[in-house]
């Protein structure tokens, strides 16, 4: 059993239970109220959560707040889940199942801070970091079982599932083959990922499609980033479509390393880059001007600059802005700081993305669910959203058309 807050009173249920049933052990009517939509629940800080959520260890706080008009959520995470969604910024190595890294561990005579899925995903759980550096330093405990091929195989392989089961129906995940040498070449270590997303993708007959994007680290010397180019570029036929750049950001300004964007541009690769998350709207000047970026990931500071933000908006360079994880590294304050609606109204081509599942403890439904609790947003803001991201793939143009349609027809038959 574990032991959470509800209305200031403490409530016991059993580990697995929902936020509705937590509601229904204090009070029937007041759970009857939350399945009509009169009654909506929240955090300890004012968050609406999904009655379907699964109840957190650790003397989790639940607020019932009964209300006249029908309350945030309008869609709940169940129908969000079958929403039709695409994802473009989230990284392979942010997104282990708990389970398989035990399992990955043990065989490889590895060390992990915890020995249950539970106690791991909460101990990888970048919530109490500080800043993007210590948020990173998570990544090096997920990395340290992912040095074999089969390893990174089986991982990319469950990723496309876990995509799937959340409704994605495209999605482009980023890593750098340089964090998995020397035990593996960088031919080795761009081959399995794309075998274990052709495995997912295969076995799921169509229903989800995937673009690997390879990332140069910021941190590292320029050279080591074009020789990654060079070596995402030889793969651009088999299901690498992007170079990005990632990794801390102030401090490691992204033109050192131009040469890598350049050469990744020169030989029919898409390019986008990190900024305006760990640094301001400078940084993002550079992806763009210096170094070529189509798209900008996060580019959570843009407004910083006004003239920048009117050259975005003309240019329509798309935004991969991860809302969750941008509270986990203190870019914004508080999710009411975070300028995401005000990009949409403003015609900024905003998306929706995870950055890390397991790291930032998310699903995409999860981050959806926060945006249309936090903004207020409509269904036709969503839809617009999940379009947004469907138009901004790497993809050839005629199969970026095929999947705009698809998912444009699947949202009108909801
Ligand atoms: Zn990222």
């Amino acid at each position: 059993m574990i032991r959470i807050f509800v209305n200031d009173r403490a409530v016991s249920v059993a580990r697995g239970a929902t936020v509705r049933d937590a509601v229904a052990v204090l009070d029937r009517e007041l759970a009857e109220l939350l399945g009509s939509g009169a009654a909506y629940v929240t955090d300890g800080v004012g968050r609406p959560v999904d009655g379907g959520d699964a109840v957190r260890e650790g003397g989790a706080i639940l607020r019932v707040v009964v209300s006249a008009r029908k309350g945030p959520p309008r869609l709940s995470k169940d129908v969000l889940r079958r929403w039709p969604k695409a994802e473009l910024h989230v990284h392979l190595d942010g997104c282990l199942r708990p389970q398989t890294m035990l399992e990955l561990a043990r065989a490889q005579g590895i060390r992990l801070p915890a020995d249950t899925p539970d106690a791991l995903a909460e101990a990888l759980h970048v919530k109490h970091a500080k800043s993007l550096e210590e948020y990173l330093t998570k990544y090096e405990i997920t990395l340290s079982v992912m040095q074999t091929a089969p390893a990174l195989e089986r991982i990319a392989y469950e990723f496309v599932l876990d995509a799937a089961a959340d409704g994605v129906r495209y999605v482009e995940v980023r890593y750098s083959p340089l964090l998995h040498r020397p035990s593996l070449t960088l031919a080795q270590a761009i081959e399995a990922p794309l075998a274990g997303i052709k495995r997912g993708e295969t076995e799921l007959r169509g229903a989800i499609k995937v673009g690997l994007i390879v990332c140069g680290i910021r941190t590292r010397p320029a050279a080591e980033s074009l020789e990654l180019a060079r070596a995402a570029a030889d793969y651009r036929t088999a299901g690498v479509v992007a170079f990005d750049l990632a990794g801390a950001e102030r401090g490691y300004p992204a033109r050192d390393h131009r040469a890598a964007f350049e050469y990744a541009a020169g030989h029919g690769m898409a390019c986008t880059c990190h900024a305006g998350e760990g640094d301001g709207p400078d940084s993002i000047h550079q992806a763009l001007h210096d170094c070529g970026a189509r798209r900008i990931g996060h580019g959570t500071r843009l407004g910083e600059d006004a003239a920048l933000l009117a050259d975005v908006i003309a240019r329509n360079i798309p935004l991969e802005m991860c809302l969750t994880s941008n509270l986990h590294t203190h870019t914004v304050g508080s999710i009411a700081e975070h300028p995401f609606k005000r990009y949409l109204e403003q015609g900024v081509v905003v998306t929706l993305n995870t950055d890390g599942r397991l790291v930032d403890g998310i699903s995409l439904t999860d981050e959806y669910f926060l945006a249309q609790s936090s903004f207020g947003l409509t269904k036709q803001d969503l839809a617009r959203v999940v379009l947004n991201a469907c138009e901004s793939a790497f993809l050839p143009e005629y199969e970026k058309v095929a999947l705009v349609s698809r998912v444009q027809s699947e949202l009108e038959a909801l």
